[in-house]
C-alpha cells in the first residue's frame, strides 16, 4: 500500500475531457493540464481558446473531433489518445445539452438527444476506456453530473433523468472498478455561467431567484469548478469511490 500518494500532480498522466472547447470543460481540461496531465479534449467544436489558455509550457494537447452521441466514436478517441500518448489514465465526461420544455409538452426528441448525451455517452466512453485501464490496474474517471442529480428541477425532464441517472451509474461503476484500481466519480456544478445556463441568465427574474438562494452570494465561474476535477484526477483521490461531489456555493446546504 502507498503511503506518498497523496499528492495533486498529474504529471506524466494523459486525461481525456471531452466538450473541453468552452465552459467547465475547457476550465478543467486548463486546469489539469497545469496540474501536469497531457490533455485530450475530444469534441465537435474548435478548441483554440482552449490552446491559447494553455499555452505553450505544458504537457501537450491534442484535439479529437468526435460526436459524442455517436456511438462510434467513443473507441476511435481511445484509440487515437493511446497512439498519442500510449494511455488514457483521466477521463472527464463532461459534454453535456439541456433542453427545456414543461413535462407535459416535452418531445421525445428532446429527451433522446438530451439522454443520449449526457447518459449514454459518458457510459460507453467510460466503458472503452475502461478496457484500457482494468488491464493496468489505474485510472480516474469523472462525470460532470448537476444539482439535478440530487433535485428534481423544473421544465428540465430529460436533462433530470440524465444527470441523476449519471449520479447513479458513478456509484455503479465505482461498485465495479474499484477494486481494479479505477476511480469514478462525479462532479455536481451548481449555477455556472457558461452557455448551459445563457437563457437562465438572460431571464431577469429567475436570474434573481437563483442568485439569492445561493449561500456564496455569487453565481460561479467555470474555474471554480476545475479544483475539484483536479483533486479527482490525482492521488490524493485514491481511496475516494462513487462519489458526486457538490460545488454550488452552498445550494445543497440550505
Ligand atoms: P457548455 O458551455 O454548453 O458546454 C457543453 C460542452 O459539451 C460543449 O463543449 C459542447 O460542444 C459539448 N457537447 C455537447 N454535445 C456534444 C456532442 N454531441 N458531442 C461533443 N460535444 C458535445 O455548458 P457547460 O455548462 O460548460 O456544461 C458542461 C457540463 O456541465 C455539462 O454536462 C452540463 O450539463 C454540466 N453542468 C453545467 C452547469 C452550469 O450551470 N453551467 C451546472 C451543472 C452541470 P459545442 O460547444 O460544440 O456545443
Amino acid at each position: 500500500m502507498s503511503t506518498e500518494g497523496a499528492g495533486f500532480s498529474l504529471s506524466g498522466k494523459t486525461a481525456v475531457v471531452t466538450g473541453a472547447n468552452t465552459g467547465i470543460g475547457q476550465a478543467i481540461a486548463v486546469a489539469l493540464s497545469r496540474a501536469g496531465a497531457r490533455v485530450v479534449c475530444a469534441g465537435r467544436s474548435p478548441i483554440d481558446g482552449t490552446r491559447e489558455m494553455i499555452g505553450h509550457d505544458h504537457a501537450g494537447v491534442l484535439s479529437i473531433t468526435a460526436d459524442l452521441s455517436t456511438p462510434g466514436d467513443h473507441a476511435r478517441i481511445v484509440e487515437e489518445t493511446l497512439s498519442w500518448a500510449g494511455a488514457v489514465d483521466i477521463l472527464v465526461n463532461n459534454a453535456g445539452i439541456i433542453r427545456r420544455n414543461d413535462a407535459i409538452d416535452f418531445t421525445e426528441e428532446d429527451w433522446d438527444a438530451v439522454v443520449d448525451t449526457n447518459l449514454k455517452s459518458a457510459f460507453f466512453l467510460s466503458q472503452a476506456v475502461a478496457r484500457e485501464m482494468i488491464p493496468r490496474g489505474s485510472g480516474k474517471i469523472i462525470n460532470i453530473a448537476s444539482l439535478l442529480s440530487f433535485q428534481g428541477g423544473i421544465r428540465v425532464a430529460s436533462y433530470t433523468a440524465s444527470k441523476s441517472g449519471l449520479a447513479g451509474l458513478t456509484k455503479l461503476l465505482a461498485n465495479e472498478w474499484a477494486g481494479k484500481g479505477i476511480n469514478v466519480n462525479a462532479i455536481a456544478p451548481g449555477y455556472v455561467a457558461t452557455n448551459n445556463t445563457e437563457a437562465l441568465r438572460n431571464d431577469p427574474e429567475r436570474y434573481k431567484a437563483i442568485l439569492d438562494r445561493i449561500p456564496a452570494g455569487r453565481w460561479a465561474q467555470p474555474s471554480d469548478i476545475a479544483g475539484a476535477a483536479v483533486f479527482l484526477a490525482s492521488p490524493a483521490a485514491d481511496y475516494v469511490h462513487g462519489i458526486t461531489l457538490p460545488v454550488d456555493g452552498g445550494w445543497l446546504a440550505r
